[in-house]
């Protein structure tokens, strides 16, 4: 009965599963506060208008979008960074910069489901608003190098490219930000064919569509060769001129700081998100041919929301299909989880005896499981031993006459006596 199904691209996440996602929310999280990005909380249905403002032809296609009961056109977030720049521009607009915000959280886009690629999916996302500097955006770079290490991600590279390479060059043909933007959409799908029809058709010259033509096919992990090669396919062009200029910089600053840093230039480089203005990147493994990671400088959007003009440089991180990279990678998680201790009473009568134990052993961090099913103590062995317990405790009637319980070691199949008021310490020094 499908009612009784997750909807189509949901999912649920079993225990290991959602342990290996809150794992990798954690290193997130400590990368947050290495690098000094705070955490804020933003709520998952905003107004439709924000979130499409420049979310990009595709994702705005693919909205959730509805009325709510007040007639208000609302949506469910599809990406984090419209909610960041509307706390920018309003709440915290008088916030000395640079501004260091992360977020992570649910994000919800109708994609055709298929792997690595769902309805809801998580981000942890990096927000660094202020400045313009390239060191912003090799901050942004390097925190995500660190982050993707941190999780224990092998042979993951780094494809850069920048926007305003290709922009100001059909700018400076007087294609409107529209025509660039229906352009920018069809070289995000590597369509580059199309995307030159379209400026051909909107008036480019020949000379720009020859520029284009060498720019698409222009890409390598010799940085310093592509982007000298950019620089002289470019060079009549002084905006974009400037654009390479600053992508070299940036890319300097990384691989300057880290050699280890795998970076893949790419000329005709473009993102979906309408409100990229700067450098772009995304991260790869040879495992999975979608990104892992995406991001850039978005330098217009707090002041489109009606803030103050704000440089800004961020970056999302797919936690979903970091997940799966690790799994296709065979990396070996630590989970530590923790041997529990299952707390047995002999009989009924000795519940509220047991359970106190219980807390007790618990106000000392130890973890302990209940037998909450009334199982005589045999079955209640039987059990442990399936749930892979390390210990058991036995209360029963005689043992508590002498203010103790007794203690099974599951493996070795070893059973001593234990006064209650050693019982923490006589687990303690068992490590637990
Ligand atoms: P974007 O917001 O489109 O720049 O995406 C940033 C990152 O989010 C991508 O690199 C993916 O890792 C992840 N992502 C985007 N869309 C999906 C999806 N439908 N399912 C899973 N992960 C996604």
């Amino acid at each position: 009965m499908s009612a009784f199904k997750t909807v189509r691209g949901m999912r649920d996440f079993l225990p290991e599963e959602a342990e290996i996602m809150r794992f990798i929310e954690r290193k997130a999280r400590e990368t947050a506060s290495l690098y000094g990005y705070r955490e804020i909380i933003t709520p998952v249905v905003e107004s439709y208008e924000l979130v499409a403002a420049k979310a990009g032809e595709e994702v705005r296609a693919r909205m959730y979008a509805f009325e709510d009961l007040g007639g208000r056109k609302v949506a469910l977030r599809p990406e984090f960074t419209a909610s960041v720049a509307r706390l920018v521009a309003t709440t915290l607009r008088n916030e000395p910069k640079p501004l260091r915000l992360f977020c992570v959280g649910s994000l919800y886009r109708y994609d055709e489901p298929q792997r690595g690629r769902f309805r809801e999916f998580w981000q942890s996302n990096f927000e660094l608003m202020g400045s313009d500097k390239p060191e912003a955006d090799a901050e942004i770079l390097l925190l995500t190098n660190h982050f993707m290490k941190s999780v224990g991600l092998k042979n993951f590279t780094f494809k850069v490219g920048h926007v305003g390479v290709l922009r100001s060059i059909l700018s400076h043909e007087g294609l409107a930000e529209e025509v660039q933007n229906q352009a920018m959409q069809r070289m995000d799908k590597k369509l580059y064919e199309e995307a030159l029809k379209i400026a051909e058709e909107n008036g480019a010259s020949d000379k720009c569509l020859k520029t284009l033509q060498k720019l698409v096919n222009l890409k390598g992990d010799d940085a310093a060769k592509i982007l000298e090669e950019m620089a002289e396919i470019v060079k009549d062009y002084r905006e974009a001129v400037e654009a390479v200029k600053n992508l070299r910089e940036i890319i300097n600053l990384v691989v300057e700081t880290d050699e280890k840093v795998k970076i893949t230039v790419d000329a005709g480089f473009a993102r979906g998100l309408e409100y990229y203005t700067g450098m772009i990147f995304e991260v790869y493994v040879p495992e999975l041919d979608i990104a892992l990671a995406g991001g850039g400088r978005y330098n217009k959007l707090v002041e489109l929301f009606g803030g103050e003009p704000t440089p800004a440089v961020g970056v999302a991180h797919g936690i979903d299909r970091i997940m799966l990279a690790l799994q296709e990678q065979r990396a070996k998680i630590d989970l530590k989880r923790e041997m529990g201790v299952v707390v047995v009473p002999v009989s009924e009568n000795l519940a509220a005896e047991a359970l106190r134990i219980a807390e007790m052993l618990r106000a000392e961090k130890i973890p302990v499981e209940f037998e909450v099913m009334g199982r005589k103590v045999s079955k209640a062995l039987e059990d442990a031993d399936r749930r892979e317990a390390g210990y058991v405790i036995i209360v029963g009637e005689k043992e508590l006459k002498e203010n103790a319980v007794v203690l099974r070691d599951m493996q070795k199949k070893e059973q001593t006596t234990v006064k209650i008021g050693n019982l923490v310490e006589v687990l303690r020094h068992l490590r637990i």
